[in-house]
């Protein structure tokens, strides 16, 4: 129940990549036969990726992932345009991929206006318009929030941006699969995807780059990627993520309503049964397969340590905060104080999950809150 962290590969996926991890291991840049197979295959996979996207293929830049994808955009964007200004917008609850490189644009000279959410970890778009000055040449806004779940009014955002003039980079890792992703709909001009939310292998996503965006690459070297990312091909990811990309565009509304009613019963049934607990996040804007909930007097890690004893896989929110064991910056930023929000829980369900999971998770999760409660001074 942790498919924000990452999912399995469809076996679509993996029987599209195995080929590229055994005999047709050519580099694509080589001219003979080997690399030319190769080349083939990475240029079938843009195609595909940027169909799902409803992009050109000349639009899409592979990348180790959605990190990466944020960062180029990010600090791509922000290198290209320092003539004209220095000022970017982004929001509080960005995954750290946006995060820390706008803290690395501001040790360097740049401006950046973290935008505030509401209660339910959406921003206004009319503080988007009044964050915007002359100097700005850049907001970056995601389309889903990995925590909560909230979905943000993106093609509103979108549409203030290109009045004003400014790019438009839209994160939308927790998005493709999910939901429906096409740039032009959305009105991203950058735009971030990783391969493994989606079913697809890990260590591979794409930025999308609307044609004429001023942008320069961060990696040098030989030249791939028509010089936007220098290194050579990961073929085998490439593969993969074109299937899964090709599975994500053609199935995101039939997951969308496996998902749907189950995470509905997850969130009913846990509110239900278990007292002092509440649910984080937009009641009706937000991820169809997302619940993400905070259980007073008692620490969200402590509960996935007991779920885990239970066989059950779950994250008190991003994988970067649990690490840290720090509060998280997107629960904070939702105006929930700290000793709160270190009592999160999140549980996000994918293809492979069923009645008879929501079901064991609902035995069982009332138990666990209530002996960890009973060991709690808090509580
Ligand atoms: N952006 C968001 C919203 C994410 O949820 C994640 C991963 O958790 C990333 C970016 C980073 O993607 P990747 O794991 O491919 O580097």
């Amino acid at each position: 129940m942790d498919h924000a962290a990452t999912t399995p590969l469809h076996p679509a996926v993996t029987e599209a990549m195995l080929p590229y991890l055994g005999e047709r291991f050519g580099n694509p840049s080589s001219v003979y036969t080997e690399g030319r197979e190769a080349r083939r295959a990475v240029e079938e996979a843009r195609a595909r990726v940027a169909g799902a996207l409803g992009a050109d293929p000349s639009e899409v830049f592979f990348t180790s992932g959605g990190t990466e994808a944020d960062n180029l955009a990010i600090i791509g964007v922000a290198r290209a345009l320092r003539e004209r200004g220095d000022h970017v917008v982004t929001t509080a609850v960005e995954h750290h991929a946006v995060l820390e490189p706008c803290r690395y644009l501001e040790k360097n000279g740049y401006r950046v206006t973290y935008l505030p959410v509401d209660g339910t970890g959406m921003v206004d778009p009319d503080e988007v318009r009044r964050a915007i000055t002359p100097g700005t040449i850049l907001v970056s806004v995601m389309h889903a929030n990995n925590e909560v779940g909230t979905i943000q009014p993106v093609e509103e955002i979108s549409t203030i941006c290109r009045e004003a003039g400014v790019y438009f980079h839209c994160d939308a890792v927790q998005t493709v699969g999910a939901l429906e992703v096409n740039v032009d709909r959305l009105g991203a001009d950058l735009l971030s995807v990783s391969a493994h939310k989606l079913y697809g292998p890990k260590g591979v996503g794409c930025l999308y780059v609307r044609r004429g965006t001023e942008i320069t690459s961060l990696i040098l070297g030989g030249g791939q990627e028509k010089g936007m990312r220098s290194g050579t091909e990961n073929v085998a990811g490439i593969v993969g993520f074109g299937v899964a990309m090709e599975l994500a565009a053609a199935e995101w509304r039939e997951r969308s309503e496996h998902v749907r009613p189950l995470r509905d019963r997850l969130v009913e049934g846990i509110l239900g049964s278990i007292p002092r607990s509440s649910l984080n996040g937009h009641p009706e804007r937000r991820l169809p397969n997302n619940a993400n909930f905070i259980f007073d007097f008692i620490e969200g890690e402590a509960i996935c340590l007991r779920l885990d004893f239970l066989g059950i896989a779950a994250s008190t929110g991003s994988a970067c905060s649990s690490e840290r064991g720090e509060a998280s910056h997107v629960l904070l930023a939702l105006g929930i104080p700290p000793e709160r929000a270190h009592g999160s829980l999140r549980l996000t369900l994918g293809r492979e999950n069923t009645e008879e999971d929501v079901d064991y998770l609902l035995e069982n999760l009332p138990r666990v809150v209530e002996d960890l409660r009973a060991m709690s001074p808090l509580a």
